[in-house]
């Protein structure tokens, strides 16, 4: 779809995706919460649109943070809320400033016009409906930089259906294979059957198309290696030969317990070992898989979060105003 085809649609559909959150089925957990009416789900967020902050991110996959920085505006709440969260601070809170949809709009071409390569909605899931408002009105307002859905995945596929010709590229994680552990980490049993579903419907829908070294259509698989699950890996790697050869893979060595729940579960309290390592990278190898894989070091370095002082100014000047204006 071309921006003004993009306009339309939303133009269209807004509303009637908007109707959802009545009673709120946007993700796999279905709550049936009322989010226009103060009730909260899982997510823990009602009909606010709360972001925590936005900056030019240069520590993501290379072809995603480029030169200038992907333009990542992280979001708070989640529907997921994995027990060893590294954006924890946020995620498990409602911490962040309120906005309205015009402000997101704002921010968005704000990055655009700094330079960024990409507008990077992190953790947008259970905020999808304002997402989309903004974007309407950053579309009209001379937004054209890809879109990017960088998700848990732990979606529905059939919201992904309704805004997939609004995304460009997706970043999405593939935490599980295994209900069990799922369950354990994620209190989410289904997310391997959920997730197994949207990583095909994507990959079916959005191949890779590339401007040079910047990626500007297509999927990219996260996988974050945990400690102590060294079989999970395998298998995750192994489903993503089988079923999506062609991907772009993120294999991420990136864990350590950020978080205080992590450390009620011994596995994985800890970070990745040199052994475990080294396995999972020579099973790899044999795979023949195109994409990119951190190096274990002692610093977080590919993806995560970065913080860039002039851009988390975007949120600090509406603390003075509450507003937001291109520089
Ligand atoms: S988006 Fe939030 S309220 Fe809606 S179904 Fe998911 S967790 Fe529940």
């Amino acid at each position: 779809m071309n921006k003004d085809e993009k306009i339309s649609y939303l133009e269209k559909n807004l509303d009637s995706l908007s109707e959802r959150l009545k009673k709120c089925d946007i993700c796999p957990r279905e709550c049936g919460v009322n989010r226009f009416s103060g009730e909260v789900g899982y997510c823990g967020v009602g009909a606010d649109l709360i972001v925590y902050t936005a900056f030019a991110h240069y520590g993501e996959e290379p072809a995603i943070s480029g030169q200038n920085g992907s333009g990542a505006i992280f979001f708070s709440g989640c529907n997921l809320k994995c027990v060893y969260c590294q954006n924890h601070k946020f995620s498990h809170s409602q911490e962040g400033e309120n906005l309205t949809e015009a402000q997101l709009a704002t921010i968005m071409l704000c990055l655009q016009e700094k330079g960024a390569h990409n507008i990077n909605l992190v953790t947008p899931t259970h905020y999808l409906v304002p997402i989309m408002r903004a974007l309407l009105i950053a579309f009209k307002e001379g937004l054209v930089i890809p879109i990017i859905y960088n998700t848990s995945g732990y979606e529905k596929k059939e919201i992904i259906e309704i805004i997939n010709d609004i995304i460009d590229i997706y970043l999405i994680d593939m935490k599980y294979m295994v209900s069990e552990l799922s369950n354990m980490y994620s209190h989410a049993r289904d997310y391997p059957v959920n997730n197994q579903k949207v990583i095909k419907l994507i990959y079916n829908k959005k191949p890779n198309v590339f401007n040079g070294a910047l990626l500007e259509e297509g999927v990219v698989i996260r996988h974050l290696v945990l400690p102590s699950h060294f079989e999970e890996t395998i298998r995750a790697l192994s489903w993503v030969k089988e079923n999506t050869p062609d991907v772009l893979l993120s294999l991420m060595f990136q864990y350590q317990p950020y978080f205080i729940k992590a450390s009620s579960f011994q596995q994985i309290d800890r970070r990745v070992n040199v052994s475990e390592y080294n396995q999972i990278k020579d099973f790899l190898e044999d795979l023949k898989l195109k994409g990119w894989v951190q190096d274990l070091s002692p610093q977080e370095y590919l993806a995560g979060v970065h913080f860039d002082p002039e851009f988390s100014a975007l949120l600090n000047r509406s603390n003075k105003d509450n507003r937001y204006e291109k520089d």
